[in-house]
C-alpha cells in the first residue's frame, strides 16, 4: 500500500470477489458494503491527519475491491488508535473501526504481524508489561519510596491466550465469528 503502486493496474483475475462476502458476515460489520465513498472517516481520522500513508477509506475501498492480500499485509493496519470517531461519524452507519479490528485479526490468523506488535505481545505474556521494565527504574521507584510493581502470572497470561484462541475457533466451528 505505497505511494509507487497507487496507480498500478487492478486486474480482477487477481482479486477476491468472495472476501467483501466474507467479510459482511462478521458481526457489526455487515454493512460494509453500504460505505459510499464520501471520505467523511479519513478526513475525520486524528491518525490519517498525522500521516501521509494511513487512509481509512482506501483500506476499505480495497477491501471491496477484493484486494484482500494487500489489506492484510498493509502496515497501516496497525495505525488506526480504535478512537471509533470514523463510526461515529459515518453518515452510512458503516463502523470502520471495527472492520479495522476485523482485518487485523484475520491478518494475524494468517501470520502478519508487525515485529513491533509481535514484541508487546510476547513481552505481555512473558512478564505481564507490554514494555520491559528495566532494574534501573524499579530502583528508582524504589529509592522513591514506591512500592514494587506486581509481577505478571504468566502461566495464567498463557491460558487466557489459548482461551481466547479456543473460543474464537470454537464459534468458527458454530458458525459465527
Ligand atoms: S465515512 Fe462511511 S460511507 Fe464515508 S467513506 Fe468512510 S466508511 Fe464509507
Ligand atoms: S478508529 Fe482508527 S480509523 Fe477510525 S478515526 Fe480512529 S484512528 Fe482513524
Amino acid at each position: 500500500m505505497t505511494e509507487e503502486n497507487e496507480n498500478e493496474v487492478i486486474r480482477i483475475s487477481e482479486t477476491d470477489q468472495q472476501f467483501k462476502y466474507e467479510l459482511s458476515k462478521i458481526s457489526d460489520i455487515e454493512n460494509l458494503m453500504l460505505c459510499m465513498q464520501c471520505g467523511t472517516c479519513t478526513a475525520d481520522c486524528p491518525v490519517a491527519r498525522f500521516s501521509g500513508t494511513y487512509r481509512p477509506l482506501k483500506i476499505l475501498r480495497m477491501a471491496l475491491l477484493g484486494l484482500k492480500w494487500d489489506v492484510l499485509k498493509a502496515d497501516e493496519l496497525w495505525l488506526c488508535a480504535s478512537c471509533y470517531t470514523c463510526t461515529d461519524r459515518c453518515p452510512r452507519g458503516v463502523e470502520f473501526a471495527s472492520v479495522l479490528r476485523v482485518l487485523r485479526n484475520l491478518a494475524v490468523e494468517e501470520g502478519y504481524i508487525p515485529d513491533g506488535f509481535k514484541e508487546l505481545v510476547l513481552n505481555i505474556l512473558d512478564t505481564g508489561y507490554a514494555y520491559e521494565i528495566s532494574e534501573s527504574r524499579m530502583k528508582k521507584r524504589e529509592a522513591a519510596g514506591l512500592p514494587p510493581l506486581p509481577g505478571a502470572n504468566s502461566k495464567k497470561l498463557a491460558r487466557l491466550a489459548e482461551i481466547a484462541v479456543f473460543l474464537k475457533q470454537t464459534k468458527k466451528v458454530k458458525g459465527g465469528k
